[in-house]
């Protein structure tokens, strides 16, 4: 085994990390922190340092840590069949299955799925597929996606365009042209404080209609939305949000792309986020839950809608010009299909409901009254807490005075609890893994409360 330091000094060395401050990384001035191993919802660090894990990785490892039942499957996979591809008609068992487990599960109205590896990448399948659909109706001006501000789909150039967060765009030369950006459904952080929550909602109806307006409706192909805004803030929408937002897309003939890739297979306590909020998409984007992440693999369903147009393409055309080598890979197919059992065998997806509504049940009652929280929100088995300088005036900190890292820092530290510092304004963000218990609940809750002491008083 290697010793810490050899370890540190390789790392430092030769491994470019994502989403990373690269010259603190390489000074040494950050800490490389090496995980060994996991079970259930705790990891534990190469100093045998157990960890709450209450992010689930990157709200990804949602059945928890450690099953040996999809272990299992990944290895049985492995030895009978490591690869083939899915080109030309190819598949696995695996892969078939999966197809199948997951239009089981997806809204009525969706018809194939589409496989790939990751979240940015099945954006990126689901931007190509849309300008496909337009060019096969003769509608070549049809193009521009809306995304909302603070909303996450990736970061590849398109997806990292539809991304509304300026660390993505920020010396990139992102977004592209084709990506234009409206209202967050951000009801804590309105600019007119009187406003109430439908009239919120009237606002980013009106404000989505200025911007069709002005872009001119037969440019604009679809509307890409998170059902809840996860890496831009862990953000639930207003009530009536989803419906007036459909109702605008429907009479200009905009297709709609729901992100799932935090919310699908069961994080909301539903299936999906789209049957939690009667959201009708074209198109859902699946990835993290489909495996929890025991593999990757990520998916676009597509509708009836879309498929039939899709098809017609080909006809004319020929095979689709787009693949890739790893699409349907059997390693995460078998990954999937043994995820998606063990989720109904434990009926983890009622579970995340209950646990989630407690955890955020506890976390108001903890911390709802403290002067420096200005709003605790969630849905399902997610939650967020927002930090402001002063409730009354609802004033924000300084971004220079890190207080949402300086919070997420400390419950690590003190009680070896993970949450997320969600990366624009103050606010901790909690994601666990679906077989969360109360008492879990509880451990994170109470150290969140010691933690938030610590820094603010
Ligand atoms: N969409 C959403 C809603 C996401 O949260 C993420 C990842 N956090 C992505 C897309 C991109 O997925 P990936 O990182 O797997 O490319």
């Amino acid at each position: 085994m290697l010793k810490n330091d050899q370890l540190d000094q390789w790392d430092r060395d030769n491994f470019f990390h994502p989403s990373t401050h690269l010259a603190q990384h390489a000074r040494g001035d950050s800490p490389s922190r090496v995980i060994k191993t996991a079970n259930g919802v705790h990891i534990e660090d190469r100093d045998g340092n157990q960890l709450l894990d209450a992010f689930a990785g990157l709200y990804c490892v949602n059945v928890g840590y450690g099953r040996q039942d999809i272990a299992e499957a990944i290895a049985a996979q492995a030895k009978e069949l490591a690869y083939y591809h899915s080109y030309v008609g190819h598949g696995t068992e695996a892969s078939i299955t999966l197809s199948k487990m997951i239009l089981d599960r997806a809204p009525s109205n969706m018809s194939k799925v589409y496989f790939g590896l990751g979240g940015s990448d099945a954006n990126e399948t689901n931007v190509k597929l849309i300008w496909y659909y337009n060019n096969i109706l003769g509608r070549h001006e049809k193009k521009k996606i809306i995304s909302r501000w603070r909303g996450y789909h990736g970061s590849g150039l398109v997806t990292g365009s539809l991304t509304g967060l300026e660390l993505f765009h920020k010396k990139f030369d992102l977004p592209l042209a084709q990506v234009v950006h409206t209202e967050a459904p951000y009801y804590f952080r309105r600019d007119d404080l009187s406003q109430t929550e439908e009239q919120f909602v009237a606002h980013c109806v009106a404000e989505l209609e200025a911007l069709i307006e002005r872009e001119g409706a037969d440019t604009i192909a679809a509307f890409i939305g998170e059902p809840v805004l996860g890496t831009g803030g862990i953000v639930p929408p207003p009530a009536g949000y989803w419906a007036a937002i459909q109702a605008v897309l429907k009479k200009h003939d905009i297709l709609l792309v729901a992100d799932e890739v935090v919310t699908g297979f069961g994080r909301l306590g539903t299936m999906f986020g789209s049957d939690h909020y009667g959201i009708e998409a074209d198109i859902i984007t699946i990835a993290k839950g489909l495996t929890s992440a025991y593999a990757p693999l990520s998916g676009s369903i597509v509708s009836d809608k879309v498929w039939k147009v899709l098809e017609q393409g080909t006809d004319e055309n020929g095979p689709i010009g787009h693949g890739w080598t790893y699409s349907a890979h059997p390693i995460g197919a078998a990954a999937g299909v043994a995820n998606l059992k063990l989720i109904d065998e434990l009926d983890l997806v009622t579970n995340a409901g209950e646990v989630g509504a407690y955890l955020n049940k506890t976390m108001t009652e903890a911390l709802g009254s403290h002067p420096n929280v200005g709003d605790i929100r969630g849905e399902g088995m997610l939650c967020a807490v927002e930090f402001v300088k002063d409730k009354d005036s609802r004033t924000f900190f300084d971004a220079a005075d890190k207080i949402g890292p300086q919070i997420s820092a400390t419950l690590l530290a003190q009680d070896k609890v993970i949450a997320r510092a969600m990366p624009q304004g103050d606010i901790l963000g909690f994601a666990p893994p679906f077989c969360l218990t109360k008492a879990e609940a509880d451990t994170v809750v109470a150290a969140t409360a010691a933690a938030v002491k610590t820094v603010l008083g």
